[in-house]
């Protein structure tokens, strides 16, 4: 069930848990909630996609012993993800020296090629803020789960609900409604790659020297083949395969990378299969508690949200910019889906809440109640 939204919005908003409070009061609120739920609008790409890679996470399902959930969660980071790549500006580049020079738009904050090999090297991760990765991933979260039912056969409208309800699933035949609060934070984001050239600059003894890591403009933004940074095992360590998305055109940017990226995983329907092995690793590094007190973990949980401080830290590693102790390649705000304690206590409270303020309605509801 919904809960109060983030502290500036609680901010701006004072009064909303008054609102909130007297809306649950209303004898008539479940109707009243459905009345207010609108449609989701999509478009044609969004659309494209989401079914694309439901479709590559079932096929993948039945060659793969794992859960078939798991195969619907990593093809919704990479739904997460052409979101993500829609606000890409020139900022917020990592230039990697490694073998063929990169210019990365990474997630975490450490280079995500050079974390392959173990390797830390700081640099601000490009993650849009943790209210903005909210309302993207409620409506992502909405569609997704609109065209899995579709594709189930399952007759279940999702909407988007009215605060302080994020998302309605109404089953209109059995007239069960469920309302919810999404969060749906991704495990992982592939990171972007651009191949570029060799970067020097003068030393102190006037000599050209070749730069090592370090941020770096991408002042050609029209001019750049983008591609997609695909972690791969290689027996006990980790390469990376890049997969171009082509370029970007300056007009239409925001259905760009929707359009690129059903583009590859149909042309090449084994990609996603590889993607799911790194994936599958970056989940099962994420799951486990052990390496905390011993060994290194698999690099690719570097690549997870909120996976902390890095272990071992580099004696290179930055302190924070404000506050004490060092940065963290991600911190424990982004975990993935509810994996907050805080959610899962918002979560508890919001169902004594309604249990106690209001029970459930018992006559059954006339239709059409949402907004078309
Ligand atoms: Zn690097």
């Amino acid at each position: 069930m919904a809960t109060k939204k983030n502290s500036s919005n609680a901010t701006e908003t004072p009064g909303i848990d008054d609102n909130e409070e007297k809306f649950l009061k209303d004898p008539q609120w479940v109707e009243k909630a459905l009345k207010k739920a609108t449609a989701i609008e999509l478009n044609k790409y969004e659309e494209e996609l989401a079914n694309l890679l439901i479709e590559l996470a079932f096929k993948n399902s039945k060659s793969n012993p794992s859960l078939l959930g798991h195969s619907l969660a990593a093809a919704f980071d990479l739904f997460v993800a052409a979101e993500f790549y829609k606000k890409i500006t020139s900022k917020g580049w990592l230039y990697c020296p490694s073998s063929s020079p990169l210019l990365i738009y990474p997630f975490t904050n450490t280079c995500t090629r050079c974390i392959l090999n173990g390797e830390f090297h700081f640099h601000k991760a490009n993650k849009p803020g943790s209210g903005t990765i909210g309302g993207i991933t409620r409506k992502l979260l909405g569609v997704f789960l609109a065209r899995l039912f579709q594709r189930s056969g399952r007759s279940l409208t999702v909407l988007r609900g009215a605060e302080p309800i994020d998302l309605v699933v109404w089953d209109n035949e059995n007239d069960i409604v469920l309302m919810a609060e999404a969060k749906a934070a991704p495990l992982t984001t592939l990171a972007l790659a651009v191949p570029c050239e060799i970067q020097t600059a003068l030393n102190d003894d006037g000599e050209v020297i070749n730069l090592s890591h370090g941020p770096l403009d991408n002042s050609s933004l029209e001019k750049s083949e983008f591609h997609l940074l695909i972690p791969q095992p290689e027996g006990e360590k980790w390469s990376s395969e890049l997969v171009s998305l082509g370029l970007r055109p300056s007009k239409q940017t925001d259905l760009w990378s929707y359009s690129q990226m059903a583009r590859v995983f149909s042309q090449d329907e084994q990609m996603f299969g590889r993607y799911f092995e790194f994936w599958q690793r970056a989940f099962a590094a994420y799951s486990r508690g052990e390496w905390i007190r011993g060994a290194a973990p698999d690099p690719v949980y570097w690549l997870t949200n909120a996976c902390g401080q890095p272990v071992p830290r580099p004696a290179y590693w930055p302190t924070r910019n404000s506050g004490e102790g060092f940065e963290s390649v991600s911190d424990g705000k982004s975990s993935m889906g509810m994996d907050r304690t805080d959610d899962i206590k918002k979560g508890i409270y919001q169902v004594l809440k309604l249990g106690a303020s209001r029970g459930l309605p018992r006559r059954k509801m006339s239709q059409p109640y949402y907004n078309k």
